[in-house]
């Protein structure tokens, strides 16, 4: 029987121990991503989703190794900025596996990105639009339509895409200028777990392909953006269930003539293949009669788990000498080490760990593949950015 809250829920024993042999004699922090679980998300996703063409999201996890692997595998890519398309043409793989996903985009960037051959643009605005015809001419545009996501662990809806209404209308005058109106795209919000939101999502997706085909405007593509939720403290269904439910969801609105799906996931692809190796570097208590024991580690929001904002992810975190056997348990509260009161990862909700830590000790914070090494600040405080090693 496994303990109900220990590592051993999330990891093999033997992947604890080669862990646990990897990191003697390294200084903390640093994060350590096991390239076989990016592959074993991304085959299995392919093989639950084969119509769905896959756009890693490479923000999630820009290591080079990683979107390596990716495109041997043969994924395709959603890139944020000119930087990371530079990145990955670097990295060979050519610009026709390329989407530029961000709806905001500097005018010199949209001519760069078409210079370098990127012919896949999405926008939610008709400012961009304008921009994406005059400098990316005769390119396949996505419209991403906008949405709540209000039940999302790191929504990311507000601030992208726009209302369907408005969405038709831009197509509209789009498909009267040198782009191709190519398709939707949405983002349910990012860690979903709720498979409602794909269902909404989709069904506004129909209603515009219906709306459209009236003015003899054929849209070809929906993309499904990221979303797919990875394995943290609270539970979710597993991946077969989001990718069973949406693949019925569009059967069911596209019954006849079923659109080209592209999916974009960053987290659900990267985020359980990562593992953060920290160290304890005070406990220590704010008062005589304080019940509170404070933990300070040297990673926090600045290094690498800035997503431990309004405690929103919140990611499994073992002690590094814990034992299956441990029954006696505390709650405590973590920080961060830098000198700014925001970081502070969990006070709200207080972890619980066996008795016994000191200072020194290491801590394993689990699921961290995703957003964590692409979200430290550079030498805030001094502290450089974490280090991240691939596992052999
Ligand atoms: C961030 C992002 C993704 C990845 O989302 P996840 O929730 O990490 O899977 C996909 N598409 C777009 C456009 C994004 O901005």
């Amino acid at each position: 029987m496994k303990e109900k809250n220990s590592i051993y829920k999330y990891l093999t024993t033997k992947e604890v121990k080669k862990i646990k042999e990897f990191v003697k004699g390294k200084e903390t922090p640093f994060l350590i991503v096991n390239p076989k679980k990016v592959e074993e998300n991304y085959d299995n996703l392919h093989s639950l989703m084969p119509f769905a063409k896959i756009y890693y999201a490479v923000k999630a996890n820009p290591m080079d190794e990683i979107v390596k692997l990716l495109e041997k595998k043969g994924s395709n890519f959603d890139v944020a900025s000119i930087y990371e398309i530079d990145q990955c043409l670097r990295l060979g793989i050519p610009p026709e596996r390329l989407s530029y996903g961000n709806p905001i985009k500097k005018v010199e960037h949209i001519a760069y990105a078409y210079k370098k051959g990127i012919r896949l643009y999405a926008t939610d605005s008709w400012e961009d639009v304008q921009e994406i015809a005059k400098h990316a001419p005769g390119s396949k545009v996505l419209f991403r339509i906008i949405l709540e996501g209000g039940n999302a662990d790191w929504p990311l809806s507000r601030k992208f895409g726009a209302h369907p209404d408005m969405i038709y209308q831009l197509i509209l005058k789009a498909s009267k200028m040198n782009i191709i109106p190519y398709g939707l795209s949405f983002h349910v919000g990012s860690q979903q777990r709720d498979i409602g939101s794909w269902d909404n999502a989709i069904s506004f997706c129909k209603y515009l392909f219906d709306a459209l085909k009236q003015h003899k405007i054929k849209l070809k593509a929906i993309n499904l953006g990221g979303g797919f939720p990875t394995r943290y403290v609270h539970s979710t269904h597993p991946l077969e269930t989001y990718t069973k439910y949406v693949t019925r969801f569009l059967q069911e609105d596209f019954p006849t003539d079923f659109p080209e799906i592209l999916i974009e996931p960053g987290r659900s692809m990267v985020g359980n293949c990562g593992v953060m190796v920290t160290q304890i570097v005070m406990i220590s208590r704010k008062s005589s009669l304080d019940r509170n024991k404070w933990v300070y580690l040297d990673a926090g929001k600045f290094n690498g788990l800035i997503e431990t904002i309004d405690e929103s992810i919140k990611y499994p975190i073992f002690w590094e000498k814990a034992k299956k056997t441990d029954r006696n348990t505390e709650k405590v509260i973590l920080a961060g080490p830098t000198c700014d009161s925001m970081d502070i990862m969990y006070e709200k909700y207080q972890y619980k760990f066996p008795k016994g830590m000191k200072e020194g000790d290491k801590m394993f914070i689990l699921s961290t593949g995703a957003y964590t090494l692409s979200y430290c600040s550079v030498y805030f405080n001094g502290f450089p950015p974490m280090k991240a090693y691939i596992l052999k």
